[in-house]
């Protein structure tokens, strides 16, 4: 008897639940894993905060939700139209171990075994994109993407506080716009693993050599973020000389050494860090919101990697990738500096 009331009483709460929560809580997802994700309240400003694609998952910082808000609101409308159109959600979650939880038990995210969403060495933060073409009439190709960006990170000295909060959703929504334009461009992956953007990539890397090694490196010090990707730590200038160790080795072999995440391109997963942090670059500046990646971006930017930044710059302008069709003049003929310069098709 008692344990029928008691189910009783249970059944009026979750019936209560249900008749309450679609005018508060619309847009709720989950609970899964034990982790419920909610439409950010303010919807201002564009995407992702357009009813809604901005979505926080754990009792939040509000001016740290709002500081992530203002920059993906302030990224360029036609970058911001080709993520409203791939549908691309922005989640933010207290720590990794959660958005893995949320998106291994989401059926949205975890349908298929779509695994891309899940990560066992994302730092701060983690964009996933899946692929797949219907196997039935009409065959066609869909997305599902996703960006994750986590309150805590995770490095290998263990949880940290993210410090990094604005940089990493610069570089996230660099991997979810080349995930958009694969939408755009009906591909199953996007222009940051094209062909033209790899050999471009490696042409810029053999220029190395032209430039002076204390321009190219100075005495930038890396961030605890770079050196959790890998940067090791000395210093290759001092007072405008290079350090011994440096002096005999190659510009291209010394920034492997410096930024391996992003330019030491193993395989396709490289050259999609180097896009994104050249978004980044774009969208917020060399370095990012507090100098966290300066020793990074410093090696990638423009003048640098000049052929692979004038890729993402004519994608970032225009959606488009340069070359003779592109819509803007400024973005049909390559630098002169570039003599690798592949077609439109093989940059998509
Ligand atoms: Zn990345």
């Amino acid at each position: 008897m008692k344990r029928a009331i008691q189910m009783l009483g249970a059944l009026a709460l979750a019936a209560g639940f249900f008749l309450a929560a679609p005018a508060a809580h619309a847009a709720d997802e989950g609970p899964y894993g034990n982790v419920t994700c909610t439409d950010f309240p303010t919807q201002t400003g564009g995407w992702p905060t357009d009813n809604s694609h901005y979505k926080t998952c754990f009792n939040y910082n509000n001016q740290r939700a709002l500081s992530i808000k203002s920059v993906l609101n302030g990224l360029r409308s036609n970058v911001k139209t080709a993520l409203v159109n791939a549908d691309v959600n922005v989640y933010y979650f207290a720590n990794r171990t959660q958005a893995n939880d949320f998106f291994a038990a989401n059926p949205a995210y975890s349908n298929g075994g779509w695994g891309v969403f899940k990560s066992n060495n994302a730092r701060c933060g983690q964009t996933g994109h899946y692929s797949w073409t219907n196997p039935l009439p009409p065959f066609q190709l869909n997305h599902k993407i996703a960006i994750a960006i986590y309150d805590d990170c995770t490095f290998a000295s263990g949880q940290v506080d993210n410090d990094f909060l604005q940089k990493v959703a610069y570089h996230e929504a660099g991997h979810a716009f080349a995930y958009a334009l694969a939408v755009q461009f009906d591909k199953t992956n996007g222009p940051d693993v094209s062909p033209g953007y790899r050999a471009v990539t490696l042409y810029d890397k053999s220029e190395m050599a032209s430039i002076a090694t204390c321009t190219l490196f100075s005495s930038y010090t890396p961030s605890d973020y770079e050196i959790d990707l890998g940067a090791s730590t000395a210093p290759v200038c001092t007072g405008g000389f290079v350090n011994p160790g440096y002096d005999t080795m190659d510009n291209d072999d010394i920034a492997d050494e410096k930024a391996p995440y992003f330019v030491n391109q193993s395989g396709n997963l490289r050259y999609g860090e180097l896009w994104a942090e050249q978004f980044s670059i774009l969208a917020g500046g060399v370095g990012g919101p507090g100098d966290f990646f300066d020793l990074t971006d410093n090696i990638i930017k423009q003048n640098r990697m000049d052929c692979s930044m004038f890729v993402v710059r004519a994608y970032w302008f225009t959606n488009q990738p340069p070359g003779p069709n592109n819509p803007l003049v400024g973005y049909r003929t390559w630098p002169s500096g570039c003599s690798t310069t592949p077609s439109e098709s093989d940059l998509k």
